[in-house]
């Protein structure tokens, strides 16, 4: 699931939950209805506003990592900490070990040989 659309400031920064302010529903009697979002850039402090549509809006447009990493697993890895060299090693050992890509895909040798002879 790719978020549509996300909100930035002026700067470009992505604005996410802790820099809104204030939000709002803008309710059209024709077409699309807004929400109203008020915040506070992270990066240049600038105050800023932008409606977006209603259609657009997501729960994980104001979310820090989407998609892919859910809180509870940022929190994890956080805890992890980076990746060290043990675990690279041990990473590549399991590599080796793993079959290599000819025994996962066999070529079909011995038909591909008759088919050319057939046709000679
Ligand atoms: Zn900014």
């Amino acid at each position: 699931m790719a978020i549509k659309s996300i909100i930035k400031c002026n700067c470009g920064q992505r604005i996410v939950a802790k820099d809104v302010m204030q939000t709002g529903y803008y309710l059209r009697l024709f077409g699309p209805s807004f929400v109203y979002v008020k915040f506070r850039c992270s990066r240049c402090k600038k105050l800023g506003e932008q409606f977006v549509k209603q259609e657009d809006w997501e729960d994980g447009i104001l979310r820090d990592t989407p998609n892919e990493v859910s809180v509870e697993e940022k929190e994890r890895f956080d805890q992890m900490g980076p990746i060290d060299i043990n675990e690279v090693i041990d990473a590549h050992f399991r590599l080796d070990d793993s079959p290599s890509l000819g025994e996962l895909f066999p070529t079909p040798d011995s038909s591909a040989n008759q088919e050319t002879s057939e046709s000679k």
